[in-house]
């Protein structure tokens, strides 16, 4: 049983007052959680503020990113000590826009998924296609190069504990959704790859979220298929009632 986990990716919003004043709202309209994790991502200035306001909550945080060093002359990256040391207990790792504008690889987000579970952090490893691979019929193949040279070298302690987000470029902050069905195929796609690096019994146990325009009206139908085990929600995050509604689409 994948216990299912919505997770809130903040990007680069939110001080860290209006992130106080969203999880205080998140907590206050959603007290009985049931059996979902929830994690929001706030900016590395607001993770402190954030894990000192939740520590007796249902929710968690996460970092957006972090260096694969634990310390040194990396002008302006934060190792994954100081983002644990902060209060985050997940990260995120390889999100599309780190890809896109920040020269992100799969050999980085290997580095960097590899560095999470060394100090501690639990890592959201974010994979997916563009359109334009996507028309091309080559979603199987670039999920395919992602995952396997993402998750190189991993042990099997770390493999039961990963978590991997599906979040196709083309749906990611453009209103545009996959199908519940179009997700679940990718999401199967994914699971079979797990069974090849990691064995049928821990790829079982392996979390895969769906993200890309996920709100409140379309979160309770792709929640519904047995392969999608939670989500990872950009825009929607930042509004209390949406991710509520979210987080309870989930529950249900
Ligand atoms: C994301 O940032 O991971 C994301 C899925 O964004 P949105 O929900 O806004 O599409």
């Amino acid at each position: 049983m994948r216990i299912p986990m919505i997770a809130g990716n903040w990007k680069m919003n939110l001080t860290i007052g209006a992130g106080l004043e969203l999880v205080k709202s998140i907590h206050y309209s959603h007290r009985h959680p049931g059996e979902v994790d929830v994690v929001v991502a706030p900016p590395f200035t607001a993770i402190h503020s954030i894990a000192e306001a939740v520590k007796d909550s249902y929710i968690s945080v996460a970092a957006q990113n972090i260096h694969w060093e634990t310390s040194g002359a990396f002008t302006g990256e934060i190792s994954p000590v100081f983002a644990k040391d902060a209060g985050a207990e997940y990260v995120i790792i390889g999100h599309s826009e780190r890809r896109q504008y920040f020269a992100e690889t799969n050999e980085t987000v290997n580095k960097k998924t590899k560095a999470a579970f060394a100090h501690g952090l639990t890592p959201i490893v974010c994979v997916g296609e563009t359109l334009a691979e996507r028309e091309a019929g080559r979603v199987e193949e670039v999920i395919n190069t992602q995952v396997t040279q993402g998750l190189t070298g991993l042990s099997a302690t770390n493999f039961e504990k990963l978590i991997i987000a599906y979040e196709p470029v083309w749906a990611i902050g453009t209103g545009k959704t996959a199908t519940g069905q179009q997700a679940e195929d990718v999401h199967t796609f994914i699971r079979e790859l797990l069974v090849k690096l990691a064995g049928p019994e821990i790829a079982q146990k392996i979390r895969i979220l769906y993200g890309g325009s996920v709100n409140a009206k379309n979160a309770k139908e792709l929640l519904s298929f047995p392969n999608i085990d939670g989500a990872l929600v950009g825009g929607a995050s930042l509004k209390a009632p949406d991710f509520v509604e979210i987080i309870k689409g989930a529950t249900a």
